[in-house]
Protein backbone atom coordinates (compact mmCIF):
# COMPACT_ATOMS: atom_id res chain seq x y z
CA UNK A 1 0.00 0.00 0.00
CA UNK A 2 1.01 3.74 -0.79
CA UNK A 3 2.75 5.86 2.18
CA UNK A 4 -0.25 8.29 1.59
CA UNK A 5 -3.03 5.92 1.82
CA UNK A 6 -1.31 4.26 5.15
CA UNK A 7 -1.51 7.57 6.94
CA UNK A 8 -4.84 8.66 5.92
CA UNK A 9 -6.40 5.23 6.62
CA UNK A 10 -4.44 5.30 9.99
CA UNK A 11 -5.47 8.52 10.78
CA UNK A 12 -9.20 7.63 9.85
CA UNK A 13 -9.38 4.71 12.05
CA UNK A 14 -7.43 6.72 14.63
CA UNK A 15 -10.05 9.43 14.06
CA UNK A 16 -13.03 6.43 14.44
CA UNK A 17 -11.58 5.49 17.95
CA UNK A 18 -11.76 9.10 19.04
CA UNK A 19 -15.37 9.48 18.22
CA UNK A 20 -16.08 6.36 20.17
CA UNK A 21 -16.94 4.77 17.05
CA UNK A 22 -15.26 1.24 17.08
CA UNK A 23 -17.33 0.22 19.94
CA UNK A 24 -19.67 0.15 17.03
CA UNK A 25 -17.86 -1.13 14.55
CA UNK A 26 -17.58 -4.50 17.00
CA UNK A 27 -21.43 -4.93 16.73
CA UNK A 28 -21.22 -4.48 13.07
CA UNK A 29 -18.36 -7.32 13.31
CA UNK A 30 -20.56 -10.00 15.73
CA UNK A 31 -23.40 -9.34 12.87
CA UNK A 32 -20.67 -10.01 10.17
CA UNK A 33 -19.68 -13.27 11.65
CA UNK A 34 -23.46 -14.78 11.78
CA UNK A 35 -23.51 -17.80 9.56
CA UNK A 36 -26.85 -18.21 8.59
CA UNK A 37 -28.39 -20.97 7.25
CA UNK A 38 -28.52 -20.84 3.01
CA UNK A 39 -32.65 -21.59 3.31
CA UNK A 40 -32.83 -18.84 6.58
CA UNK A 41 -35.45 -20.49 8.34
CA UNK A 42 -35.35 -19.49 11.80
CA UNK A 43 -36.92 -22.52 12.71
CA UNK A 44 -36.70 -21.72 16.75
CA UNK A 45 -39.16 -18.72 16.22
CA UNK A 46 -41.06 -19.89 13.86
CA UNK A 47 -39.85 -17.04 11.84
CA UNK A 48 -38.50 -16.63 8.55
CA UNK A 49 -36.29 -13.60 7.85
CA UNK A 50 -34.58 -12.61 4.15
CA UNK A 51 -30.38 -11.92 4.11
CA UNK A 52 -31.05 -8.49 5.46
CA UNK A 53 -33.37 -8.61 8.31
CA UNK A 54 -35.92 -6.52 6.03
CA UNK A 55 -38.72 -9.22 5.45
CA UNK A 56 -40.04 -11.25 7.90
CA UNK A 57 -42.62 -13.40 7.80
CA UNK A 58 -44.26 -16.43 9.66
CA UNK A 59 -45.35 -18.93 7.78
CA UNK A 60 -48.09 -21.65 8.76
CA UNK A 61 -45.62 -24.23 8.35
CA UNK A 62 -42.07 -25.31 6.59
CA UNK A 63 -41.62 -27.99 3.71
CA UNK A 64 -38.38 -29.23 2.98
CA UNK A 65 -39.24 -31.96 0.32
CA UNK A 66 -36.70 -34.72 0.36
CA UNK A 67 -37.38 -35.00 -3.89
CA UNK A 68 -39.18 -33.93 -6.77
CA UNK A 69 -41.75 -36.61 -6.18
CA UNK A 70 -42.20 -35.54 -2.51
CA UNK A 71 -42.72 -31.70 -3.64
CA UNK A 72 -45.99 -33.40 -6.21
CA UNK A 73 -47.17 -35.57 -3.58
CA UNK A 74 -47.81 -32.02 -1.27
CA UNK A 75 -49.06 -30.28 -4.21
CA UNK A 76 -51.59 -32.85 -5.10
CA UNK A 77 -52.80 -33.35 -1.56
CA UNK A 78 -53.16 -30.16 -0.50
CA UNK A 79 -54.88 -27.16 -1.61
CA UNK A 80 -52.28 -24.38 0.65
CA UNK A 81 -50.79 -21.52 -1.07
CA UNK A 82 -47.04 -22.31 -1.25
CA UNK A 83 -43.96 -20.17 -1.52
CA UNK A 84 -40.48 -21.19 -2.28
CA UNK A 85 -37.24 -19.65 -0.66
CA UNK A 86 -34.34 -19.82 -2.73
CA UNK A 87 -30.99 -18.34 -0.39
CA UNK A 88 -33.34 -15.55 0.80
CA UNK A 89 -31.07 -12.97 -0.67
CA UNK A 90 -33.72 -10.98 -2.18
CA UNK A 91 -34.77 -7.40 -0.33
CA UNK A 92 -38.12 -7.17 -1.68
CA UNK A 93 -41.26 -8.97 -0.32
CA UNK A 94 -40.81 -12.10 -3.12
CA UNK A 95 -41.08 -14.81 -0.56
CA UNK A 96 -43.02 -14.12 2.81
CA UNK A 97 -46.10 -15.92 3.27
CA UNK A 98 -48.19 -17.03 6.26
CA UNK A 99 -49.13 -20.33 4.81
CA UNK A 100 -46.52 -23.17 3.70
CA UNK A 101 -42.95 -21.87 2.81
CA UNK A 102 -40.95 -24.32 0.91
CA UNK A 103 -36.82 -24.51 0.82
CA UNK A 104 -35.51 -26.73 -2.09
CA UNK A 105 -32.30 -26.92 -0.54
CA UNK A 106 -31.91 -30.95 -0.83
CA UNK A 107 -33.04 -30.28 -4.44
CA UNK A 108 -29.34 -29.30 -5.25
CA UNK A 109 -27.53 -32.20 -7.40
CA UNK A 110 -26.02 -31.75 -10.62
CA UNK A 111 -28.48 -34.12 -13.39
CA UNK A 112 -26.24 -34.15 -16.03
CA UNK A 113 -22.54 -32.40 -17.74
CA UNK A 114 -22.97 -32.29 -21.93
CA UNK A 115 -19.33 -31.25 -22.41
CA UNK A 116 -19.96 -31.09 -25.76
CA UNK A 117 -22.56 -28.92 -25.72
CA UNK A 118 -21.44 -27.19 -22.57
CA UNK A 119 -24.61 -27.55 -20.85
CA UNK A 120 -25.50 -28.37 -17.64
CA UNK A 121 -28.51 -30.22 -15.94
CA UNK A 122 -29.08 -29.48 -12.66
CA UNK A 123 -31.99 -29.25 -9.62
CA UNK A 124 -32.47 -25.64 -9.25
CA UNK A 125 -32.14 -25.48 -5.70
CA UNK A 126 -28.66 -25.73 -5.15
CA UNK A 127 -26.61 -22.64 -4.23
CA UNK A 128 -24.46 -20.99 -6.90
CA UNK A 129 -21.27 -21.45 -5.37
CA UNK A 130 -22.27 -25.01 -4.82
CA UNK A 131 -22.30 -25.27 -8.30
CA UNK A 132 -19.22 -23.19 -9.79
CA UNK A 133 -16.53 -25.49 -8.32
CA UNK A 134 -18.28 -28.64 -9.91
CA UNK A 135 -18.38 -26.72 -12.94
CA UNK A 136 -14.65 -25.98 -12.83
CA UNK A 137 -13.76 -29.46 -12.21
CA UNK A 138 -15.47 -30.31 -15.31
CA UNK A 139 -14.28 -27.49 -17.24
CA UNK A 140 -17.43 -25.60 -17.55
CA UNK A 141 -18.36 -21.99 -16.29
CA UNK A 142 -21.23 -19.61 -16.67
CA UNK A 143 -20.84 -16.58 -18.88
CA UNK A 144 -21.26 -14.50 -16.06
CA UNK A 145 -22.08 -14.32 -12.82
CA UNK A 146 -23.36 -11.04 -10.33
CA UNK A 147 -21.97 -9.91 -6.94
CA UNK A 148 -22.16 -12.51 -4.90
CA UNK A 149 -22.77 -16.41 -5.48
CA UNK A 150 -25.10 -17.00 -1.80
CA UNK A 151 -28.30 -17.45 -4.84
CA UNK A 152 -29.71 -20.61 -5.36
CA UNK A 153 -30.05 -21.47 -9.28
CA UNK A 154 -33.70 -20.84 -9.08
CA UNK A 155 -33.86 -17.59 -6.98
CA UNK A 156 -31.07 -16.01 -9.22
CA UNK A 157 -32.89 -17.45 -12.89
CA UNK A 158 -36.68 -16.25 -11.09
CA UNK A 159 -35.67 -12.54 -10.29
CA UNK A 160 -33.30 -12.14 -13.29
CA UNK A 161 -29.83 -11.49 -11.43
CA UNK A 162 -27.39 -10.49 -13.25
CA UNK A 163 -23.86 -9.21 -13.75
CA UNK A 164 -22.37 -6.41 -15.89
CA UNK A 165 -21.29 -6.38 -19.49
CA UNK A 166 -22.57 -5.41 -22.58
CA UNK A 167 -22.25 -8.72 -24.49
CA UNK A 168 -23.91 -10.43 -21.23
CA UNK A 169 -27.40 -11.76 -20.32
CA UNK A 170 -28.63 -12.12 -16.65
CA UNK A 171 -28.87 -15.95 -15.30
CA UNK A 172 -32.42 -16.18 -17.20
CA UNK A 173 -30.37 -15.60 -20.51
CA UNK A 174 -28.55 -18.80 -19.78
CA UNK A 175 -31.32 -20.63 -19.64
CA UNK A 176 -31.60 -23.43 -22.53
CA UNK A 177 -34.94 -25.25 -20.41
CA UNK A 178 -36.76 -25.94 -17.44
CA UNK A 179 -39.07 -28.77 -15.59
CA UNK A 180 -41.91 -26.80 -14.21
CA UNK A 181 -44.35 -28.35 -11.26
CA UNK A 182 -47.61 -26.28 -11.25
CA UNK A 183 -50.22 -26.34 -9.14
CA UNK A 184 -52.24 -29.40 -10.00
CA UNK A 185 -49.03 -31.17 -9.10
CA UNK A 186 -48.46 -31.96 -13.22
CA UNK A 187 -44.59 -31.56 -14.55
CA UNK A 188 -44.09 -29.07 -17.59
CA UNK A 189 -41.16 -29.49 -19.97
CA UNK A 190 -40.31 -26.06 -21.32
CA UNK A 191 -38.03 -24.93 -24.10
CA UNK A 192 -38.01 -22.31 -26.93
CA UNK A 193 -39.69 -25.79 -28.95
CA UNK A 194 -41.39 -27.38 -26.23
CA UNK A 195 -44.38 -25.25 -24.36
CA UNK A 196 -42.34 -22.02 -25.40
CA UNK A 197 -45.04 -19.99 -24.28
CA UNK A 198 -44.29 -21.39 -20.84
CA UNK A 199 -40.22 -21.36 -21.47
CA UNK A 200 -40.71 -17.06 -22.85
CA UNK A 201 -43.36 -16.18 -19.87
CA UNK A 202 -42.14 -18.42 -16.71
CA UNK A 203 -38.01 -18.29 -16.67
CA UNK A 204 -38.56 -15.05 -14.96
CA UNK A 205 -41.66 -15.42 -12.82
CA UNK A 206 -40.48 -15.10 -9.26
CA UNK A 207 -42.22 -18.69 -8.65
CA UNK A 208 -45.37 -17.08 -9.52
CA UNK A 209 -46.38 -20.05 -12.25
CA UNK A 210 -45.18 -23.35 -10.67
CA UNK A 211 -41.75 -24.47 -8.80
CA UNK A 212 -38.76 -25.13 -11.31
CA UNK A 213 -37.26 -28.31 -9.96
CA UNK A 214 -34.59 -28.18 -12.85
CA UNK A 215 -32.69 -26.02 -14.88
CA UNK A 216 -30.66 -26.74 -18.31
CA UNK A 217 -28.05 -24.09 -18.69
CA UNK A 218 -25.73 -22.73 -21.01
CA UNK A 219 -21.89 -22.62 -19.95
CA UNK A 220 -18.44 -22.16 -21.76
CA UNK A 221 -15.09 -23.32 -21.50
CA UNK A 222 -13.40 -22.29 -17.90
CA UNK A 223 -11.28 -18.84 -18.11
CA UNK A 224 -9.63 -16.76 -15.97
CA UNK A 225 -10.18 -13.12 -15.21
CA UNK A 226 -8.36 -10.09 -14.73
CA UNK A 227 -10.32 -7.74 -11.92
CA UNK A 228 -8.89 -3.68 -11.54
CA UNK A 229 -10.64 -1.80 -9.38
CA UNK A 230 -9.04 1.91 -9.13
CA UNK A 231 -10.13 5.00 -8.23
CA UNK A 232 -10.88 7.86 -10.86
CA UNK A 233 -12.41 11.48 -11.47
CA UNK A 234 -16.36 11.12 -10.91
CA UNK A 235 -17.29 13.80 -14.01
CA UNK A 236 -14.78 11.99 -16.61
CA UNK A 237 -15.73 8.42 -16.12
CA UNK A 238 -19.69 9.39 -16.47
CA UNK A 239 -18.77 11.12 -19.63
CA UNK A 240 -16.59 8.21 -20.60
CA UNK A 241 -18.88 5.89 -19.48
CA UNK A 242 -19.54 3.82 -22.75
CA UNK A 243 -16.13 3.82 -24.11
CA UNK A 244 -14.80 1.95 -20.96
CA UNK A 245 -17.93 -0.26 -21.38
CA UNK A 246 -16.77 -0.96 -24.89
CA UNK A 247 -13.42 -1.53 -23.67
CA UNK A 248 -14.06 -3.67 -20.69
CA UNK A 249 -15.52 -7.43 -20.99
CA UNK A 250 -17.34 -6.33 -17.58
CA UNK A 251 -17.02 -3.14 -16.10
CA UNK A 252 -19.10 -1.31 -13.46
CA UNK A 253 -18.68 2.03 -11.39
CA UNK A 254 -19.46 3.11 -7.47
CA UNK A 255 -20.25 6.30 -7.26
CA UNK A 256 -20.50 8.68 -4.31
CA UNK A 257 -23.28 10.60 -3.33
CA UNK A 258 -20.53 13.03 -1.67
CA UNK A 259 -17.12 12.84 -3.41
CA UNK A 260 -15.96 13.49 -7.06
CA UNK A 261 -13.91 10.06 -6.80
CA UNK A 262 -15.51 7.09 -8.59
CA UNK A 263 -14.31 3.38 -7.81
CA UNK A 264 -14.22 1.78 -11.25
CA UNK A 265 -13.98 -1.99 -11.27
CA UNK A 266 -12.70 -3.90 -14.77
CA UNK A 267 -12.92 -7.31 -15.28
CA UNK A 268 -11.13 -9.10 -18.34
CA UNK A 269 -10.28 -12.36 -19.53
CA UNK A 270 -6.46 -13.96 -19.36
CA UNK A 271 -4.16 -15.96 -20.10
CA UNK A 272 -1.77 -15.33 -17.45
CA UNK A 273 -0.67 -16.35 -14.58
CA UNK A 274 -3.23 -16.61 -11.32
CA UNK A 275 -2.07 -14.12 -8.76
CA UNK A 276 -1.80 -14.54 -5.19
CA UNK A 277 -4.56 -12.77 -3.58
CA UNK A 278 -3.92 -9.05 -2.81
CA UNK A 279 -6.33 -8.07 -0.16
CA UNK A 280 -6.23 -3.98 0.09
CA UNK A 281 -5.13 -2.84 3.33
CA UNK A 282 -8.94 -1.50 4.06
CA UNK A 283 -11.33 -4.08 2.58
CA UNK A 284 -14.86 -2.99 1.16
CA UNK A 285 -16.42 -4.33 4.12
CA UNK A 286 -14.31 -2.97 6.62
CA UNK A 287 -14.39 0.61 5.11
CA UNK A 288 -18.56 0.26 4.49
CA UNK A 289 -18.50 -0.56 8.60
CA UNK A 290 -16.09 2.04 9.26
CA UNK A 291 -18.88 4.74 6.94
CA UNK A 292 -21.22 3.28 9.34
CA UNK A 293 -19.83 4.19 12.62
CA UNK A 294 -18.46 7.75 11.43
CA UNK A 295 -22.00 8.54 9.80
CA UNK A 296 -23.43 8.83 12.84
CA UNK A 297 -26.84 7.39 14.56
CA UNK A 298 -29.03 9.88 12.10
CA UNK A 299 -26.67 9.59 8.65
CA UNK A 300 -25.71 13.58 9.67
CA UNK A 301 -21.96 12.88 8.99
CA UNK A 302 -22.27 11.31 6.16
CA UNK A 303 -20.85 13.58 3.26
CA UNK A 304 -17.85 14.46 4.90
CA UNK A 305 -17.02 11.06 6.16
CA UNK A 306 -17.92 9.65 2.73
CA UNK A 307 -15.73 12.41 1.12
CA UNK A 308 -13.00 11.22 3.20
CA UNK A 309 -13.40 7.53 2.34
CA UNK A 310 -13.80 7.30 -0.99
CA UNK A 311 -10.75 9.09 -1.13
CA UNK A 312 -8.82 5.81 1.08
CA UNK A 313 -10.13 3.29 -2.19
CA UNK A 314 -6.93 1.61 -2.94
CA UNK A 315 -5.70 0.40 -6.57
CA UNK A 316 -5.87 -3.36 -6.61
CA UNK A 317 -5.89 -5.67 -9.18
CA UNK A 318 -6.00 -10.05 -9.04
CA UNK A 319 -6.22 -12.98 -11.62
CA UNK A 320 -8.04 -15.81 -10.74
CA UNK A 321 -11.26 -18.52 -12.56
CA UNK A 322 -13.78 -16.52 -13.45
CA UNK A 323 -16.30 -18.31 -10.44
CA UNK A 324 -13.35 -17.26 -7.62
CA UNK A 325 -13.01 -13.56 -9.30
CA UNK A 326 -17.03 -12.62 -9.50
CA UNK A 327 -17.97 -13.10 -6.14
CA UNK A 328 -17.03 -10.20 -3.28
CA UNK A 329 -17.56 -11.02 0.53
CA UNK A 330 -20.63 -8.75 1.76
CA UNK A 331 -21.05 -9.39 4.73
CA UNK A 332 -21.85 -5.54 6.32
CA UNK A 333 -25.92 -6.04 5.70
CA UNK A 334 -27.84 -3.42 3.87
CA UNK A 335 -31.33 -3.24 1.59
CA UNK A 336 -31.30 -2.41 -1.95
CA UNK A 337 -33.37 -0.76 -4.78
CA UNK A 338 -32.21 -1.15 -8.22
CA UNK A 339 -34.11 -0.32 -11.75
CA UNK A 340 -33.06 -0.76 -15.37
CA UNK A 341 -32.93 2.00 -17.36
CA UNK A 342 -33.25 1.87 -21.04
CA UNK A 343 -28.69 2.29 -22.17
CA UNK A 344 -28.75 5.66 -23.97
CA UNK A 345 -30.86 7.05 -20.58
CA UNK A 346 -28.77 5.77 -18.29
CA UNK A 347 -26.13 8.65 -17.45
CA UNK A 348 -28.68 11.41 -17.29
CA UNK A 349 -30.37 9.40 -14.49
CA UNK A 350 -27.10 8.65 -12.93
CA UNK A 351 -26.54 12.60 -12.71
CA UNK A 352 -29.91 13.25 -11.47
CA UNK A 353 -30.06 10.75 -8.61
CA UNK A 354 -26.61 12.01 -7.56
CA UNK A 355 -27.66 15.55 -7.44
CA UNK A 356 -31.12 15.13 -5.87
CA UNK A 357 -29.19 12.84 -3.05
CA UNK A 358 -27.31 15.71 -2.67
CA UNK A 359 -29.46 18.28 -2.95
CA UNK A 360 -31.69 16.18 -0.03
CA UNK A 361 -28.30 15.65 2.22
CA UNK A 362 -29.30 12.11 1.74
CA UNK A 363 -27.32 10.20 4.77
CA UNK A 364 -26.64 7.03 2.56
CA UNK A 365 -22.80 5.78 2.59
CA UNK A 366 -23.01 3.48 0.41
CA UNK A 367 -22.09 4.13 -3.09
CA UNK A 368 -24.90 3.84 -5.82
CA UNK A 369 -23.89 0.79 -8.08
CA UNK A 370 -23.92 1.24 -12.08
CA UNK A 371 -23.60 -1.86 -14.43
CA UNK A 372 -25.27 -2.65 -17.48
CA UNK A 373 -26.94 -5.75 -19.23
CA UNK A 374 -27.55 -7.04 -22.41
CA UNK A 375 -31.21 -7.56 -23.44
CA UNK A 376 -33.20 -11.16 -23.41
CA UNK A 377 -36.71 -12.39 -24.22
CA UNK A 378 -38.63 -13.27 -21.00
CA UNK A 379 -41.81 -11.62 -21.03
CA UNK A 380 -41.06 -10.31 -17.55
CA UNK A 381 -37.63 -9.96 -17.31
CA UNK A 382 -36.36 -5.87 -16.91
CA UNK A 383 -33.85 -7.04 -19.79
CA UNK A 384 -36.69 -7.94 -22.24
CA UNK A 385 -35.93 -6.67 -25.78
CA UNK A 386 -33.96 -4.18 -24.23
CA UNK A 387 -30.08 -3.43 -23.40
CA UNK A 388 -29.94 -1.59 -20.22
CA UNK A 389 -27.87 0.66 -17.75
CA UNK A 390 -28.81 -0.95 -14.17
CA UNK A 391 -28.31 1.84 -11.09
CA UNK A 392 -28.47 0.69 -7.89
CA UNK A 393 -29.37 2.21 -4.73
CA UNK A 394 -28.03 1.22 -0.82
CA UNK A 395 -28.46 1.71 2.85
CA UNK A 396 -27.11 -0.03 5.86
CA UNK A 397 -30.13 -2.45 7.26
CA UNK A 398 -30.30 -0.99 10.32
CA UNK A 399 -30.68 2.79 8.93
CA UNK A 400 -33.81 4.14 7.57
CA UNK A 401 -34.26 4.15 3.79
CA UNK A 402 -37.87 4.26 3.05
CA UNK A 403 -37.89 8.43 3.31
CA UNK A 404 -35.22 8.53 0.40
CA UNK A 405 -36.15 5.32 -1.56
CA UNK A 406 -39.72 6.38 -2.96
CA UNK A 407 -37.73 9.60 -4.01
CA UNK A 408 -35.48 7.71 -6.34
CA UNK A 409 -38.68 5.52 -7.28
CA UNK A 410 -39.69 8.92 -8.78
CA UNK A 411 -36.87 9.44 -10.92
CA UNK A 412 -36.33 6.02 -12.30
CA UNK A 413 -39.57 5.87 -13.20
CA UNK A 414 -39.01 8.88 -15.32
CA UNK A 415 -36.62 7.45 -17.02
CA UNK A 416 -39.10 3.80 -17.18
CA UNK A 417 -36.46 2.12 -14.95
CA UNK A 418 -37.85 -1.64 -14.81
CA UNK A 419 -37.16 -2.89 -11.53
CA UNK A 420 -35.00 -5.41 -10.32
CA UNK A 421 -37.18 -8.59 -8.91
CA UNK A 422 -35.30 -9.44 -6.01
CA UNK A 423 -34.57 -5.55 -4.73
CA UNK A 424 -36.59 -2.81 -3.28
CA UNK A 425 -39.25 -0.88 -5.63
CA UNK A 426 -42.95 0.78 -5.03
CA UNK A 427 -44.59 0.05 -8.52
CA UNK A 428 -47.95 -1.00 -8.34
CA UNK A 429 -50.22 -3.13 -10.87
CA UNK A 430 -50.74 -0.19 -13.33
CA UNK A 431 -47.21 1.00 -12.83
CA UNK A 432 -45.38 -2.47 -14.08
CA UNK A 433 -48.22 -2.94 -16.61
CA UNK A 434 -46.69 0.30 -18.59
CA UNK A 435 -43.44 -0.96 -18.72
CA UNK A 436 -43.64 -4.70 -19.63
CA UNK A 437 -45.49 -5.02 -23.53
CA UNK A 438 -46.66 -8.92 -22.67
CA UNK A 439 -47.83 -8.18 -19.41
CA UNK A 440 -51.21 -8.99 -19.98
CA UNK A 441 -50.15 -12.08 -21.54
CA UNK A 442 -47.94 -13.31 -18.62
CA UNK A 443 -51.15 -12.71 -16.41
CA UNK A 444 -53.38 -14.56 -18.76
CA UNK A 445 -50.73 -17.71 -18.67
CA UNK A 446 -50.87 -17.34 -14.85
CA UNK A 447 -54.53 -17.47 -14.81
CA UNK A 448 -54.44 -21.05 -16.89
CA UNK A 449 -51.65 -22.70 -15.03
CA UNK A 450 -52.70 -21.58 -11.48
CA UNK A 451 -56.32 -20.13 -11.54
CA UNK A 452 -56.46 -20.60 -7.71
CA UNK A 453 -53.65 -18.07 -6.86
CA UNK A 454 -51.61 -20.71 -5.44
CA UNK A 455 -48.63 -19.62 -5.59
CA UNK A 456 -49.27 -16.34 -4.77
CA UNK A 457 -48.14 -13.66 -1.86
CA UNK A 458 -49.29 -9.98 -0.94
CA UNK A 459 -46.52 -8.81 -3.11
CA UNK A 460 -47.26 -11.06 -6.03
CA UNK A 461 -50.95 -10.18 -5.86
CA UNK A 462 -50.31 -6.26 -5.50
CA UNK A 463 -48.07 -6.47 -9.47
CA UNK A 464 -49.74 -9.57 -11.14
CA UNK A 465 -53.27 -9.20 -9.48
C1 LIG B 1 -25.48 -9.24 -0.77
C2 LIG B 1 -26.33 -9.37 -2.02
C3 LIG B 1 -25.74 -9.19 -3.26
C4 LIG B 1 -26.52 -9.29 -4.42
N1 LIG B 1 -25.91 -9.10 -5.63
C5 LIG B 1 -26.65 -9.16 -6.76
C6 LIG B 1 -26.05 -8.96 -8.05
O1 LIG B 1 -24.84 -8.78 -8.18
N2 LIG B 1 -26.85 -8.98 -9.14
C7 LIG B 1 -28.20 -9.16 -9.04
O2 LIG B 1 -28.89 -9.12 -10.07
N3 LIG B 1 -28.79 -9.39 -7.84
C8 LIG B 1 -28.05 -9.39 -6.72
N4 LIG B 1 -28.65 -9.63 -5.51
C9 LIG B 1 -30.08 -10.01 -5.50
C10 LIG B 1 -30.23 -11.53 -5.59
O3 LIG B 1 -29.39 -12.07 -6.57
C11 LIG B 1 -31.66 -11.90 -5.99
O4 LIG B 1 -32.58 -11.33 -5.11
C12 LIG B 1 -31.87 -13.43 -6.06
O5 LIG B 1 -33.17 -13.71 -6.44
C13 LIG B 1 -31.61 -14.12 -4.75
O6 LIG B 1 -31.60 -15.51 -4.96
P1 LIG B 1 -32.10 -16.47 -3.81
O7 LIG B 1 -31.71 -17.86 -4.16
O8 LIG B 1 -31.69 -15.92 -2.52
O9 LIG B 1 -33.69 -16.35 -4.03
P2 LIG B 1 -34.82 -15.89 -3.00
O10 LIG B 1 -34.59 -14.48 -2.66
O11 LIG B 1 -34.96 -16.86 -1.91
O12 LIG B 1 -36.10 -15.99 -3.97
C14 LIG B 1 -36.22 -15.13 -5.06
C15 LIG B 1 -37.47 -15.48 -5.86
O13 LIG B 1 -37.23 -16.67 -6.60
C16 LIG B 1 -38.28 -17.60 -6.36
N5 LIG B 1 -37.71 -18.94 -6.47
C17 LIG B 1 -36.62 -19.42 -5.88
N6 LIG B 1 -36.40 -20.69 -6.26
C18 LIG B 1 -37.37 -21.01 -7.11
C19 LIG B 1 -37.71 -22.19 -7.85
N7 LIG B 1 -36.97 -23.29 -7.76
N8 LIG B 1 -38.80 -22.16 -8.63
C20 LIG B 1 -39.56 -21.06 -8.73
N9 LIG B 1 -39.29 -19.91 -8.06
C21 LIG B 1 -38.22 -19.90 -7.26
C22 LIG B 1 -38.77 -17.25 -4.96
O14 LIG B 1 -40.09 -17.73 -4.75
C23 LIG B 1 -38.71 -15.74 -5.01
O15 LIG B 1 -39.83 -15.23 -5.66
C24 LIG B 1 -27.91 -9.57 -4.33
C25 LIG B 1 -28.50 -9.77 -3.07
C26 LIG B 1 -27.71 -9.67 -1.93
C27 LIG B 1 -28.36 -9.88 -0.58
Amino acid sequence: MKRRKFLKGTGIVLGATAIGGLAGLNVINSKISENLDSSLLLKESNKWSNWSGGQVCEPSSFFIPKNEQDLINKLKTTSNKFRVVGGGHSFSPVVPTNDILSSLKNLNKIISIDKNAKEVTVQSGIPLSDLTPQLHKNGLAFLNQGDIDKQTLGGAVSTSTHGTGKDLQSFAGFVKKFKLIIANGEILNCSSEENSEIFYGGTVALGSLGIVTEYTVQLTDTYKLEEKVYPADLNETLDNFWNLVEENRNFEIFPFFYSDQVVVKTLNKTSKNITKVEQPFLSDDFLLALGLTLSGDSGSRTDKVQNLISGLIDSTSKINDSYKIYPSVRNVKFNEMEYQIPKEKGIACVREILKTGQKLKVPIFFPLEIRVVKQDDFWMSPFYKRDVMSISVHQFADKEYNKYFPIFHEIFKRYEGRPHWGKLSYYDREGIKKLYPKYDDFVKLRNELDPKKRFSNDYINKIFG
